[in-house]
């Protein structure tokens, strides 16, 4: 069983040790489908192949009743209704074998998007702050619906052709057994040139699918960052560099297309024909094979154009089928670092905190954070002190497991993280960060977030004491506003009033601000303040802030600098025994160019 962070919904286990092995370990679920497509194949062939077989046998009776008018015209009649017989049944069989192909298409691409997507709800940060958002829609929207197009018409007609070059086989022999020659020769020369072909195409078709994510994570990038791009004047350069991604996903496509164009089974159909038919002939010479026989014989062989004119496009189908199956694989089975730990320690949080020598880096060669010390007793309100850069977000991010430390240990009541349930950790941590993320859903949905069953009442009273009540009772539509996409229509103020009133639902015992809003009116700063206050009541507060009266407000201080603590303290000890704590708030003049303004300059604007 794979690591993850939480328990994906699905109940059964997928093989993920090759692309081929995953896609039919999620089709093989759905066996009877898969028989009725093999059914309707080789029932839609067998009967079609029996046509020539009526018609040539038409041929031999109609010329032996020839002399006999209505005699000629009843046996006509009967081996006419024959046909139309078996063609009814062929057509039957055909819509069989193509509902089936698709009703399967569809369960799988169902599953398998399931199964993606609660794989990617389960990774870590560690693993979604390497992969480009655009880069992981490609693969969860194209490369899962071409598992579904390599199903139907992919498989499908893979299926189908190859029972139209079994029923060649199966009827040769009843014309003479001399001419299973021309069939065999075929079908033995048709499997070298697709090997031959799949084998060119499978690399190419994975470049293919490549680049298209390439190409998908640099547009969504492009409209991620529309207004940057725009202030800085450089819609120029950005279409340069998406119409030379385009080139590249262009000329890849063309690579592909002239691997499909050389494989040339049309050719090799018209020596199978010309041979077939030269064999038949000299057969019915040397009169080993009647007149219809040839005709039928020679009808039989067109069966062959079938397999011959779709299977290149059927197979490269499977080609990029497989090779996108390759891709979603290969986030499937990327290594998670941490898990949910489901037997760990769960219990109702008193919120003690402690870091015993911590270091940490996000990259395995770099350290963000050297030998962090400190414990806090519950109910501590904490700030996080330092200049950008310094570590403070990472610190933080630690005590929520959002990482793992490289070594040394963080305590929760006395119990390291890791040996905590992720689940009862996590949910009894609040952390609201600079950039709050809302989703396109009501505000009253929005703030109950982290408690979808959460009563009106209980919402309205927690968005009061956030501050952001009166606000939203401003609104049209009020609590049922539905907030835009990423709601662009609240300020930065707002919002994280709102991710207050979202933490304050939630009822944590451990509540983590990473406050750095600057440039807010005095008006909304103190209403932001007073819904900080308020929130943070009894809990366990770490604030990361520039904010002298936040600092103030705190009972213990940390400060950092380039990854290590370098003081911790009471704001009036630290002022006087911590030359970097004294830089930040005292003496704006002297600090470097690492300093923040804010930083720096509110102590002037509240002393
Ligand atoms: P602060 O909050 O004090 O400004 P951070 O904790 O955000 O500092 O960052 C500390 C260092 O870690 C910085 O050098 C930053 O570039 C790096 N860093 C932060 N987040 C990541 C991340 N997700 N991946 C890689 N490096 C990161």
């Amino acid at each position: 069983m794979q690591r993850t962070e939480f328990t994906p919904p699905h109940t059964y286990h997928t093989d993920r040790r090759s692309p081929a092995r995953w896609v039919a370990s999620h089709a093989r679920r759905h066996w009877p489908l898969i028989g009725l497509m093999l059914l309707g194949a080789l029932g839609n062939a067998l009967s079609l192949g029996y046509v020539p077989r009526l018609v040539g046998r038409a041929f031999d009776a109609l010329l032996a009743t020839l002399h006999n008018p209505p005699d000629a015209l009843r046996t006509l009649l009967t081996y006419a209704l024959a046909v139309a017989g078996v063609y009814l049944l062929r057509g039957a069989l055909m819509s069989l074998r193509n509902l089936s192909a698709e009703t399967l298409a569809q369960r799988v691409e169902r599953d398998v998007r399931d199964e993606f997507y609660a794989a990617l709800l389960g990774k870590s940060m560690a693993f979604h702050d390497q992969i480009a958002v655009g880069e992981l829609m490609a693969r969860a929207t194209t490369d899962v619906r071409e598992i579904n197009l390599m199903f139907s018409p992919g498989l499908s007609l893979v299926v189908g052709s190859g029972a139209f070059l079994l029923a060649p086989l199966f009827y040769a022999p009843r014309y003479h057994p001399a001419l299973l020659v021309t069939p065999v020769l075929f079908v033995v020369g048709y499997f070298g040139l697709l090997f031959q072909m799949l084998y060119e195409l499978l690399p190419v078709s994975l470049q293919v699918r490549r680049l298209f994510g390439v190409l998908s994570a640099r547009l969504n990038e492009v409209l991620d960052g529309m207004e940057t791009i725009k202030v800085l004047a450089q819609e120029r350069r950005e279409i340069d560099r998406l119409t030379a991604l385009a080139r590249r996903y262009r000329d890849q496509m063309i690579r592909q297309i002239r691997i499909e164009a050389r494989f040339l089974p049309l050719m090799w159909l018209g020596l199978a024909m010309g041979g077939g038919t030269l064999h038949a002939l000299a057969l019915f010479l040397q009169g080993r094979l009647s007149l219809g026989d040839v005709v039928g014989y020679v009808s039989l062989l067109q069966l062959f154009r079938f397999p011959a004119f779709v299977s290149q496009f059927a197979y490269s189908q499977v080609a990029l089928g497989l090779a996108s199956a390759s891709r979603l694989l290969q986030y499937l089975n990327q290594e998670n670092p941490l898990d949910q730990n489901l037997r760990g320690y769960a219990a109702p949080m008193r919120g003690e905190v402690a870091f015993e020598h911590v270091y940490f880096g996000y990259r395995d060669d770099e350290d963000v954070l050297h030998d962090i010390t400190f414990r806090v007793p519950a109910g501590t309100r904490v700030a996080v002190v330092g200049p950008t850069g310094a570590g403070k977000s990472t610190l933080v991010k630690l005590i929520a497991r959002i990482y793992d430390v490289r070594a040394g240990a963080v305590l929760v009541d006395g119990v390291d993280v890791r040996d905590w349930n992720l689940g009862a950790l996590r949910s009894q941590i609040a952390m609201i960060e600079q950039d709050v993320f809302l989703f396109s859903k009501s505000l009253a949905e929005n703030i109950a977030f982290g408690r979808p069953n959460a009563s009106r009442e209980a919402i309205e009273h927690a968005a009061r004491l956030a501050q952001i009540h009166d606000t939203i009772v401003q609104f049209p539509q009020g609590y049922d506003t539905v907030v835009g996409e990423r709601g662009l229509t609240l300020s930065g103020g707002q919002r994280q009033r709102v991710a207050l009133a979202r933490a304050f639902l939630a009822d944590p015992r451990i509540l983590i601000l990473d406050d750095a809003t600057s440039a807010i009116d005095s008006a909304t700063e103190d209403k932001i303040q007073r819904a900080i206050f308020s929130v943070a009541r009894g809990r366990t507060t770490f604030i990361i802030t520039h904010r002298l009266s936040q600092i103030r407000w705190a009972d213990w201080i940390l400060v950092l600098d380039r990854g290590r603590l370098v003081a911790q303290g009471k704001h009036e000890d630290l002022l006087r025994s911590c030359q970097v704590y004294r830089r930040l708030f005292v003496e704006p003049a002297a600090a470097g160019p690492r300093r923040e303004a804010h930083a720096s300059s509110s102590p002037q604007a509240n002393a």
